[in-house]
C-alpha cells in the first residue's frame, strides 16, 4: 500500500465500483469472461415441464413407480449362501404403457464376465499406484481378491419368473440387469406381480470388497453376515430417463422405487438379526428378558443392553443346527438390508421428536465384542445425535427405527433404517490390551453420523445415485459436517483439519479433476469430487453467499419438496434459488460445472483525500509529493556532502526568478483560475466539494485480482490506524463486468492501514499469503537436518547374525495394504 497523499480532482461521476485496469486479459467466451460466468443456467438445465417445474418443485403431474416386495430368505451358514422365494408387485403410475420391466441384479457385478470386472484397469484392481508409466506393483490384497474370485462363483442363480397366474415370462439377462417381457402391456394405473426363486453365494467382503457380504473372525472361528443389495430389485423407471439403463459398475450406486416390504429371514437359531423394518414376531425370536430390556430402552436416558457383551461372548462360542425365522415389515422404503450373527451385542435407546406422525424412534446398535469398548460408548449416541441435527435441517425422521451395525473394520454403507459402519479398536497380539487411535474414535462417530445421515439423503430424498454421486454424498457430507460441529468442538472431520474450506483447496487446485456435475462412474478423485467439494460448496453458500436464514429455509424446502420423491440436480439448483430469492446460477456454474478454484489476491491499495483545487493549499502538497516521488540525485547529495559548491553558489549574481521559485510557486493566474473554477461550479457541486474538504475523508481504491478463476464473494476485514476493524462483505456480483480484475472504492473518515480478505476462512481461498495488503511476515520454525549416508555396506551386512524364526509377511486389509514383491519373468 502506498501512502501518497495525492491530490485528485473530485470526479462527480465516480461509480462505486471502478472497472478493471487490466480487462485486456479477458477474452469473450473464455475463462474469466463474465458473460459466461454469470449467464443463466437455462441452457444447461432440462426444460421444466408437467413433472418438474421451473421453481424446482415436483410438477402437477409428477409421478413415480412403486414396487412392493415379499421375500422369504434363508441364510445357509455352512455354505455362506442365500436362497429365497421372492415376489414383487409392480405398480405402473407413469402415463406410459410398458411392454417389459427390468430387474437389477447387483450381485452379478461379481461374475467373472461382468462389465465391471472386465473393465477394471490395474489401478482399480488393487494395485497401489497407477501402473501407467510409474512402474508395476501388486498388493497382497489384490492377489487375495484374485484368488477369492478363482475359488467361488458369484452372481444370482434365478429360476423361472412367473406372473400371478403361474405363467412363465420370457426374460433376457444383460449384465447386472434382466428384462422381463410381459404377456400383456402394463397400462398406466395397473400393476403386475412376478414370482421367482433365487440363490446366490455370499461374498467374502474382506477379500473381495463389496457393500455387503460376510466377515470371518479367524481367532474365534465365527462369522457375521451383512446383506446389502442382496435381492433382485426393480430398476427405476423415471420421467427423465425412462428405465435407468446405466449398468451397475460399482461407483454409481442405486436408484430405486419406494414400496412396502414383508421379509422373512431364516437364520441359525442363536443368531441376532438387525434389519430394516419393524420386527413382527418378537415373541418367537427374542427371550422374555430381551423383550423386557427393549421396553426399558424406550424411556432410558442412556443406551440399554438388549444383549450384553458377556452374553454375546457366551453365545458366539456355542452354535446350533436349529433355525429361526425373523419377520420384518417396513412401509415406504426404497431398499431393504439386514445383518445376522451370533456375535452381536445389542443396545438401544429411545429418541423422541416433535412430530405428530412419528413422535418416537428406537435407535439401536449391533456389534461384536471386537468393537468394544467404543461401540457401546458411541454408536447409539451418534445415531440419535444425527437424527436431532438432520431433522432440524430437513424433516423429522419418518421411520420407527434407526440402526448402526459394526460390519467391518472401516468405511460405511447406508440403507433405509439401517447402516453398516466400520472402525474398531486394536487388541495387542501379546497382551490383549485394547487401545484405539484418535482416527478410530472420530472415524467411528463420523461414519455413523454419515451413514445414518444417508437415511435422509438419498434413502428418503431419493436422488439418482447411479447418475449423481454428489446429490447424496455431497449434501450428506455437508450435513455430517454440521452435525460433527455440534458433537464436539474441533471435531477432526478432515484428518487434522477441522474446516472443510481449508481441507478442499489442495484438491481444487489440482489439475486432475472433473466438475462435480460428472456422472458417478466417470469421476476422477472420487472422494474430494463427490463428497468434500460439494460439502465445501454448500458451506460457502450457507455462510458466505446466502447467509444462514436464507440457506436453511431453502435447503429445508428442497428436502421437504423431494422427500419420498426423486429429485434431479436441476430440482436442487432451482429450489435453492426459488426459495431464497438469490440468483445462484453463477455459483452452480463455478462450483458444480467448473474446475476452477478460489484464489483472490488483494493486490494494491491507493489512498487519497479530496483536493480543494486551491493553489495556495494544493501546490505546497504537490511540491512535497514531487520531492518524494522524484528525490534529488544521489550524486548531487554526495557532492554537497563532500563540500562541493556550485557555480551559482559562488557567483550569486547568476540567480534570477527561477532560482527563487519552483514550478509549484503559486501565481495570480493560478489564483484567478481557481476563482473561475469555483464560480463555474453549480451550487450543489460546490456544496459537495466543501463538505468533502471539511470532512477530510480518505478515499481508497483497492485492487483485487481473481487468480483462481472461481467467482466468489469477498468477505473483507478493513483495519484502521486507530486499531479498529470493519467487516465488509462484497457480494460475488462484483465480478459481473470483469471476472479477473476489479477495483473497489472506499470513502472512510478513518485512515486505513490494511485490507484483508477472508480472515474468517469462509470462501475456501487457496492462497492465504496474497489475502492481505500490506503483506505480513508469517513467523515459523525451521528444523536443522543432517545428511544421510545411503551407502549399503554389504561386508558389514554379511556379518549380521541370523534371527531365530523366519518372519512371514501377513497380508493386510484392502485399504492401503502392502505390495507383493514382483520380479520380471526370466526369458
Ligand atoms: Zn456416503
Amino acid at each position: 500500500m502506498k501512502y501518497l497523499i495525492a491530490a485528485v480532482a473530485l470526479a462527480f461521476n465516480l461509480s462505486l465500483v471502478s472497472h478493471a485496469t487490466d480487462s485486456s486479459k479477458v477474452i469473450k467466451g473464455m475463462p474469466g469472461d463474465p458473460d459466461k460466468l454469470f449467464a443463466q443456467l437455462e441452457t444447461l438445465l432440462p426444460t421444466p415441464g408437467v413433472t418438474r417445474t421451473a421453481s424446482g418443485a415436483p410438477g402437477a403431474q409428477y409421478w413415480q413407480q412403486r414396487a412392493d416386495y415379499r421375500i422369504r430368505v434363508t441364510l445357509d451358514e455352512k455354505r455362506n449362501r442365500l436362497s429365497a422365494k421372492q415376489s414383487i408387485t409392480y405398480m405402473n403410475r407413469s402415463p406410459d404403457t410398458l411392454n417389459y420391466i427390468w430387474l437389477q441384479l447387483d450381485q452379478n457385478i461379481f461374475r467373472d464376465d461382468s462389465i465391471a470386472r472386465r473393465s477394471e484397469v490395474a489401478a482399480n484392481a488393487g494395485t497401489r499406484r497407477d501402473t501407467v508409466g510409474s512402474g508395476d506393483s501388486l498388493s497382497f490384497a489384490a492377489m487375495r481378491r484374485h484368488q477369492a474370485f478363482e475359488d467361488r462363483k458369484y452372481g444370482y442363480e434365478i429360476g423361472p419368473i412367473r406372473d400371478a397366474s403361474g405363467r412363465v415370462l420370457e426374460t433376457t439377462a444383460n449384465d447386472t440387469m434382466m428384462r422381463i417381457d410381459l404377456r400383456e402391456p402394463l397400462r398406466p394405473g395397473t400393476s403386475i406381480e412376478v414370482n421367482f426363486e433365487w440363490q446366490s453365494n455370499i461374498v467374502d467382503e474382506a477379500a473381495i470388497g463389496a457393500r455387503g457380504g460376510y466377515e470371518y473372525f479367524p481367532k474365534s472361528n465365527t462369522y457375521q453376515y451383512f446383506l446389502a443389495q442382496w435381492f433382485p430389485r426393480l430398476v427405476a423407471y423415471t420421467d427423465y430417463t425412462g428405465w435407468q439403463h446405466k449398468q451397475f459398475l460399482d461407483r454409481g450406486e442405486f436408484t430405486l422405487e419406494f414400496g412396502d416390504y414383508d421379509i422373512e429371514i431364516t437364520v441359525p437359531a442363536d443368531h441376532i438379526v438387525a434389519s430394516t423394518g419393524v420386527l413382527q414376531n418378537p415373541d418367537s425370536v427374542l427371550t422374555t428378558e430381551q423383550r423386557v430390556r427393549l421396553k426399558q430402552a424406550e424411556t432410558a436416558k442412556k443406551p440399554v443392553f438388549i444383549v450384553t457383551p458377556e452374553e454375546a461372548l457366551a453365545n458366539e462360542k456355542e452354535g446350533t443346527s436349529r433355525v429361526r425365522t425373523w419377520r420384518f415389515k417396513a412401509k415406504n422404503i426404497r431398499d431393504f438390508a439386514w445383518a445376522s450373527s451370533r456375535k452381536y451385542i445389542w443396545d438401544a435407546m429411545g429418541y423422541r421428536q416433535d412430530d405428530v406422525k412419528r413422535p418416537f424412534v428406537l435407535a439401536m446398535s449391533f456389534y461384536p465384542n471386537e468393537g468394544e469398548p467404543i461401540w457401546s460408548k458411541y454408536s447409539t449416541h451418534a445415531v440419535i445425535h444425527t437424527m436431532g441435527v438432520y431433522s432440524r435441517f430437513s424433516f423429522p425422521y419418518p421411520y420407527p427405527v434407526a440402526i448402526s451395525v459394526n460390519s467391518w473394520e472401516r468405511g460405511g454403507m447406508e440403507y433405509p433404517m439401517i447402516t453398516f459402519n466400520g472402525y474398531r479398536p486394536t487388541a495387542d497380539e501379546k497382551t490383549g490390551k485394547v487401545t484405539y487411535s484418535r482416527n478410530t474414535k472420530y472415524g467411528l462417530i463420523g461414519v455413523i453420523i454419515h451413514e445414518v445421515g444417508h437415511i435422509y439423503f438419498p434413502m428418503i430424498v431419493n436422488s439418482d445415485e447411479r447418475l449423481w454421486t454428489w446429490m447424496d454424498e455431497g449434501l450428506n457430507t455437508f450435513l455430517e459436517y454440521l452435525a460433527e460441529l455440534e458433537w464436539e468442538e474441533n471435531f477432526p472431520t478432515f484428518g487434522d483439519k477441522t474446516n472443510v474450506l481449508d481441507f478442499i483447496t489442495g484438491y481444487m487446485q489440482s489439475t486432475d479433476q472433473v466438475p462435480i456435475m460428472t456422472n458417478s462412474d466417470t469421476i476422477v478423485q472420487f472422494g474430494p469430487n463427490a463428497y468434500s467439494k460439494p460439502a465445501a460448496a454448500l458451506a460457502v453458500l450457507r455462510e458466505a453467499v446466502m447467509g444462514r436464514e436464507l440457506f436453511d429455509h431453502a435447503f429445508r424446502e428442497y428436502s421437504n419438496r423431494w422427500k419420498f420423491k426423486r429429485p434431479t440436480p436441476a430440482d436442487f439448483f432451482r429450489t435453492m434459488e426459488d426459495a431464497s430469492g438469490v440468483d445462484l446460477d453463477w455459483f452452480w456454474r463455478g462450483w458444480f460445472y467448473g474446475t476452477d478454484h478460489v484464489d483472490v489476491a488483494v493486490r494494491d491499495i491507493r489512498e487519497y483525500q479530496v483536493s480543494t483545487q486551491d493553489p495556495d493549499v494544493e501546490f505546497p502538497l504537490k511540491r512535497q509529493e514531487f520531492a518524494a516521488s522524484w528525490p534529488e540525485s544521489y550524486s548531487q547529495r554526495q557532492n554537497r556532502a563532500e563540500g562541493l559548491t556550485t557555480r551559482v553558489d559562488r557567483y550569486p549574481e547568476l540567480k534570477d526568478f527561477y532560482n527563487e521559485n519552483d514550478q509549484f510557486t503559486v501565481t495570480n493566474k493560478d489564483r484567478n483560475e481557481f476563482k473561475d473554477f469555483r464560480e463555474k461550479l453549480r451550487d450543489w457541486e460546490r456544496e459537495v466539494l466543501d463538505r468533502a474538504i471539511k470532512a477530510g475523508e480518505y478515499v481508497y481504491f483497492v485492487d483485487f485480482r481473481n487468480i483462481g478463476g472461481l467467482v466468489t464473494p469477498l468477505p473483507l476485514t478493513l483495519t484502521y490506524a486507530d486499531g479498529s476493524t470493519e467487516e465488509y462483505a462484497v457480494p460475488a456480483e462484483v465480478w459481473r463486468y470483469n471476472a479477473v480484475d476489479v477495483t473497489k472504492l472506499f470513502v472512510r473518515k478513518k485512515r486505513l492501514v490494511s485490507v484483508e480478505l477472508d480472515r474468517k476462512h469462509l470462501i475456501a481461498d487457496a492462497d492465504k499469503t496474497n489475502d492481505i495488503t500490506p503483506r505480513r511476515i508469517e513467523p515459523s520454525r525451521v528444523e536443522l537436518f543432517r545428511g544421510r549416508d545411503r551407502d549399503r555396506n554389504q561386508m558389514l551386512d554379511a556379518l549380521a547374525e541370523l534371527k531365530g524364526e523366519p518372519k512371514v509377511e501377513k497380508p493386510e486389509g484392502a485399504a492401503g495394504g502392502k505390495d507383493l514383491p514382483l520380479q520380471p519373468v526370466a526369458k
